[in-house]
């Protein structure tokens, strides 16, 4: 699978990029790498997500960019200065860990002055700080308790706590929502979001939650086996993801093979499998490559009777599951000779339809895409 050109570098302006990740790669036993080669920068203000199934180099990124990790070979900028030699505490960065293992045997107060000792701040100064950064997570309250005495989302926040009270002017989050419930964790989303945006610190983020990463993020580093696969706002991500790798992670897509045939009043011609020809936006394709991925979403597919805008791409399948989901069902539907198809369809539209029978679907070519990888 191919990923972003080496020399890709992102939409950030030099002087007004926080981090640059130049040619970074990271091995741990010497003969693989787990980061392959990367480049991106951050710019100061910004809500940056690496987003990326487990293993695929996402806690590495961070760790060498905190300075727990060193990188191999390759360089890290902070405000254009290399800081690989920096220790972690000289380096102005908050940290979230995966499992913000907070020290049991001391208070909260005394949890979020911990980072304040590594920088030669006591007494009243410490104090003031250590109570400023509870306020603004909502504990002011709590200072005197202990770890175990508070809730899941109150010891999320104590450790939010930590990394924002030397004020840093970057922050680093591993994952620090996973031990929450999904209520808890969209509110504490919410709330993370709104400190980062009120106190213009800039955020990287790390998550394998999708929609975490579309809610949270102004930008969203796709990553795969140790490459970024993509970097884009979530809309870009969403409505026109690049490779199949990306359009089968944010959100849902039946991709499907297909090959290319011409082009037609602005459109791909495309034949599937078993010789049906569907259209398709071609904005992506480059032109060297016949064998195409056809990608388009569940809930772009509708019935071909409720098409109210001319027929678009029209084909038929056989119905093998059927799922109600409250809003929509969800049909899986065997079609192009064999390919199983999802599709959303609204819960007053689905009448006459059952497991085993004939089902007619539509889609517009707009919302089909082409995938070169
Ligand atoms: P992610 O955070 O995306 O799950 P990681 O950066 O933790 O990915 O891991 C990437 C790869 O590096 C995985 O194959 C993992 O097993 C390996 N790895 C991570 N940390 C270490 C380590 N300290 N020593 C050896 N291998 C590691
Ligand atoms: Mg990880």
């Amino acid at each position: 699978m191919n990923a972003m050109p080496a020399d890709t570098f992102t939409t950030v302006r030099s002087e007004d990029a926080l981090v640059r990740f130049s040619q970074v790669k990271k091995s741990y036993d010497g003969i693989h790498y787990v980061v392959k080669d990367l480049n991106l920068d951050v710019a100061k203000g910004e809500f940056l997500t690496m987003l990326g199934p487990s293993g695929s180099g996402k806690t590495t990124t961070l760790m060498m960019l905190g300075g727990f990790e060193r990188p191999t070979l390759g360089q890290i900028l902070l405000n254009g200065n290399p800081v690989e030699r920096l220790p972690p505490e000289r380096r102005n960065i908050g940290f979230v860990f995966q499992n913000y293992a907070l020290f049991p045997h001391m208070t909260v107060a005394e949890n979020v002055a911990f980072p304040l000792r590594y920088r030669g701040i006591r007494g009243a100064a410490a104090g003031a700080k250590v109570a400023r950064a509870l306020g603004r997570v909502g504990l002011e309250a709590m200072g005197d308790r202990r770890p175990a005495q508070l809730s899941g989302g109150q010891q999320q926040r104590v450790a939010l706590a930590r990394a924002l009270v030397f004020e840093p002017s970057l922050v680093l989050m591993d994952e620090p929502l996973g031990a929450l419930d999904k209520q808890l964790r969209e509110r504490m989303q919410i709330e993370i979001k709104h400190l980062q945006t009120s106190l213009g610190i800039t955020m990287v983020y790390v998550t394998h939650d999708q929609s975490e990463a579309l809610t949270m993020s102004d930008r969203i580093a796709v990553f795969h086996d140790g490459r970024i696969q993509q970097l884009a706002d979530p809309k870009t991500l969403y409505n026109a993801p690049e490779n199949r790798f990306v359009a089968g992670f944010i959100g849902e897509n039946n991709t499907m093979p297909c090959t290319f045939v011409g082009r037609e009043a602005g459109l791909a011609v495309v034949r599937m499998a078993d010789g049906a020809t569907l259209r398709a936006a071609d904005t992506l394709l480059s032109g060297g490559k016949a064998e195409l991925s056809l990608s388009v979403r569940p809930e772009n597919i509708g019935l071909a009777s409720g098409q109210p805008n001319g027929p678009g791409n029209l084909f038929s399948g056989q119905v093998t599951d059927m799922f109600f989901l409250g809003d929509h069902m969800r049909l899986s539907v065997a079609a192009f000779g064999g390919q199983t198809v999802t599709a959303r369809i609204p819960v007053g539209q689905v009448r006459g339809i059952a497991v085993g029978g004939t089902v007619h679907l539509a889609c517009s070519p707009a919302d089909c895409r082409l995938l070169e990888d």
